[in-house]
Formats: structure tokens, C-alpha cells, sequence
């Protein structure tokens, strides 16, 4: 397992770019990642190393337990606000509409249970932050999308802090080894060899069974198959399951995708996730999918 490093914001936003250029539906939302990018590169969130040993470590993943699963996990959830309140502040700017406003002022005026929406986006519970939302006339998608960026610093920070204890851990499990979301995107690299899971909440990335759905377990090749976009079918594909019908988009890489590019090579794969949804597959509970997230 490796650990990816979250720099490279000139390469984000030049991929952010281009893919506003390919796909001018896409460009608000490119350029609304874009102005993301730097609130959270500094948030400036203090967050302390949770307490865990390698040898505790050791035991919770053979057990099939994820890093953080249980663990006591200090955050203040003031910085968490805060930050939020500067994510939104910045898609102001550039989105239209009184969605993102509503928004802001529930913040500001401390409408919003802040803590009991960020607990509820870091267990991933999209139905009841909806039902919150909907409770005060908010855009739930959109509240979704900013509680979410405004936790991953911390995710990452934590990630950072324990994904070496997972050295030599084997783990075969389909959701992540240290916070327990499903994966963003999955990636092939050594010339296709080696598939990778990665998770757009912490970043981390973990092998995992070229031909197995990580959803389901299911091994059956006749049951699994592929869906390519036109015109691309070398860098881009989704891996589908009939049995439990449900998708994964597979980039092939030669290194690892920097963790802040995650969110980016999603959004710039979202006609897979139409291909794949038109084709009946869905993509259960994925953090931070631009494929649900519609901001734009
Ligand atoms: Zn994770
Ligand atoms: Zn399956």
C-alpha cells in the first residue's frame, strides 16, 4: 500500500481545465472543484493522530475491521464548520442560483446541526442528511457534496497517520482499509497487472482481485464484464456485476492518481456512470459521486 501524496494542484487544475473544455456541461463544476482545491490544501483543520498500535492494528484488519472503525476521533468541529463555511463561500462565486446562499446562511446562522451533519457524512447516511435537508428547504445533494469536502482534510490527515501501520496487513476486503468507504474509482497499473481500489474520502488505495466484484464477492467471469466509452476503450472502462448489478469505473495508470485528483478523474469519467446507469448498473453508497452530486 502506497501512501499518495496530495500535492500537484497546477496539474489538477490544468486537468480541471481541459475538462471543461472537452465537456462545457461540466465546466461550472470543473471550475467549482478548482476553487475547492486550495480551501482544502489549507484548511488549516487540526487533527490529531487517533491512538492506535501496529499490533492493533494488525488485529482489526485480520478481523475485517477498517483503521478507524471505533476509534475515538478528535476533530473540531468548529474548524470543520468554518471550513465549510469557506467552501461555500467560494461555489457562491460561481454557481447561480439561492441554492448555495440558503445554504451559507443555515450555516451561519447555525440553523444547521453541524455536528450531527458531519457525523452523519462521515457513516455516509445519504438519507438522513436528505431528510435533514429537506427539513430546512436545503439542496441535500449540495449540502452532501460541501459536508464531504469539508471532512476530507481530516480523512486524508488520518489516513496519512496510519496507512503504514497496514504495512504487510493483508486485506481483501472491497471497502476501505482505513476509513470503510467504498472506493471512487479503481485503477489497473504495472501494464494492466495489478488492480488497485482507491477511496476518494482518505485517498488510500489497497489491491484487490482483477476479476472479482468487490460489491458482491462474485467470481463468476461469465457474471462479470466490461463497458467501454467510445473512441476510448484503452484508459477508461466500467467493470459490472449481474449478479448484484452493480458498477465500478477502472482508469489504467502508470502510478497511482494523486489523492486530490480523485474527485477530478471522477467527474471526467461521468459519462461512464451514464453508460453504466443506462445499462441498468448502479453504484451503491460511493462518497463524494459526482454522478449524484449535481451541483452544476
Ligand atoms: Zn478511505
Ligand atoms: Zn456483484
Amino acid at each position: 500500500m502506497t501512501a499518495m501524496g496530495c500535492g500537484n494542484d497546477d496539474l489538477i487544475v490544468r486537468r480541471l481545465r481541459e475538462l471543461g473544455e472537452e465537456s462545457p456541461d461540466l465546466k461550472e463544476l470543473a471550475q467549482a472543484y478548482a476553487a475547492f482545491l486550495p480551501l482544502l490544501d489549507n484548511s488549516g483543520l487540526h487533527v490529531s493522530p487517533p491512538s492506535l498500535t501496529a499490533e492493533e492494528a494488525r488485529t482489526k484488519m485480520e478481523g475485517g475491521h477498517h483503521l478507524l472503525d471505533g476509534l475515538d476521533l478528535e476533530l473540531d468541529l468548529q474548524e470543520v464548520q468554518a471550513l465549510m463555511l469557506r467552501l461555500a463561500g467560494s461555489l457562491e462565486k460561481r454557481l447561480q442560483g439561492s441554492r448555495v446562499r440558503l445554504i451559507g446562511s443555515a450555516l451561519q446562522d447555525e440553523i444547521l446541526d453541524v455536528a450531527g451533519l458531519l457525523s452523519l457524512a462521515a457513516r455516509g447516511e445519504s438519507d438522513s442528511i436528505r431528510l435533514a435537508a429537506e427539513d430546512l428547504g436545503l439542496d441535500h445533494r449540495l449540502l452532501k457534496t460541501l459536508a464531504e469536502s469539508a471532512l476530507r482534510p481530516a480523512f486524508r490527515a488520518w489516513r496519512r497517520q496510519l496507512s503504514s501501520l497496514a504495512d504487510g496487513v493483508s486485506w481483501n476486503k472491497g471497502t476501505c482499509y482505513v476509513c470503510g468507504a467504498l472506493p471512487t474509482l479503481g485503477e489497473f497499473r504495472d501494464n494492466n497487472l495489478m488492480k488497485y481500489l482507491r477511496c476518494g474520502r482518505c485517498g488510500a488505495d489497497w489491491q484487490f482481485r482483477r476479476l472479482q466484484c468487490l460489491y458482491c464477492g462474485n467470481e463468476d467471469h461469465r457474471s462479470l464484464g466490461f463497458l467501454y466509452m467510445e473512441g476510448d476503450k484503452k484508459q477508461y472502462r466500467v467493470e459490472v456485476c449481474d449478479k448484484c448489478k452493480g458498477y465500478l469505473k477502472v482508469i489504467s495508470t502508470f502510478s497511482p492518481t494523486p489523492s486530490a485528483l480523485l474527485q477530478v478523474e471522477d467527474l471526467a469519467t461521468l459519462r461512464l456512470d451514464y453508460i453504466a446507469q443506462s445499462h441498468g448498473y448502479i453504484r451503491p453508497g460511493v462518497q463524494g459521486s459526482v454522478a449524484e452530486q449535481g451541483i452544476a
